[in-house]
């Protein structure tokens, strides 16, 4: 059996790229047009973002690609929950930018969402959303937050989907549910002082007519759509779920 010194991070769909770590040293390296990447079926902690780089696990843990003691270190907790408990200092620059409250949907899936505006087109379409709208708008984290949660209970909208429920739902796409989530809210007139833009828009992305499920990489890239990744091998589309990989160990053909 191979050895895997390979330790996959993320993969980042903006620029069809693998975060990994190759012993201590953290790398990201976009996919070539062809790839052969085989993965661990177990995880182990990718370590934590500490708000300047990647630190490894000081646990070396095993068992989920993030150990408990990572997770209570990494800055995501304060992009995802606002919980700035250690990060006090980078979170008073955090707080004061403008922010986007933004519907998207996956099929006739819905979620309600936050992120800075500025990078309003690239969350969604990282997390491979069919349509999106900025719906609220706000000048600091807290008021857009407090704007996504009265959506989510009013209009019973998602706070998120699984990379799975997205993979079932590819290649069914229509704008119509999203649309009528908008109508709401603007006939509620509930966030009527922080209303966003309020236009529905189509992201496109390279998704073949017909794939199967792959749980590994082999053969000829095509792009993807958020985590799920698309290769072509000998006539045959697959997709493989690359949020699965995350804390896997891989090697990858040269
Ligand atoms: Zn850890």
């Amino acid at each position: 059996m191979r050895t895997m010194s390979l330790h996959a991070v993320y993969f980042s769909p903006l620029d069809c790229a693998l975060r990994f770590w190759d012993g201590y040293e953290l790398k990201q390296e976009g996919l070539k047009k062809n790839e052969a990447m085989e993965f661990s079926a177990e995880k182990y902690c990718f370590g934590y973002n500490d708000g300047e780089k990647m630190r490894p696990c000081p646990m070396r843990a095993g068992g989920a690609k993030q150990c408990p003691v990572c997770a209570a270190r990494d800055i995501a907790r304060m992009y995802t929950r606002l919980d700035y408990s250690g990060f006090e200092s980078q979170y008073e620059k955090f707080r004061q930018q403008a922010f986007s409250v933004y519907l998207a949907s996956f099929g006739h899936l819905v979620k309600c969402g936050v992120t800075r505006s500025a990078r309003l087109m690239d969350r969604v379409r990282e997390q491979g959303a069919d349509y999106f709208v900025e719906i609220g708008k706000a000048a600091d984290a807290e008021t857009a937050y407090a704007i996504e949660t009265l959506l989510q209970q009013n209009f019973a909208l998602r706070n998120g989907l699984t990379s799975a429920q997205k993979m079932k739902l590819m290649n069914a796409d229509s704008p119509a549910r999203i649309t009528e989530c908008v109508s709401k809210v603007k006939e509620s007139a509930l966030i009527e002082d922080y209303e966003g833009e309020m236009q529905v828009k189509k992201l496109d992305y390279p998704v073949p007519q017909k794939f199967s499920e792959a749980i590994q990489l082999d053969g000829e890239i095509l792009g993807c759509k958020g985590q799920i990744l698309f290769f072509s091998k000998s006539g045959s589309d697959f997709g493989v779920n690359m949020s699965k990989k995350a804390g896997a160990f891989f090697t990858r053909a040269e």
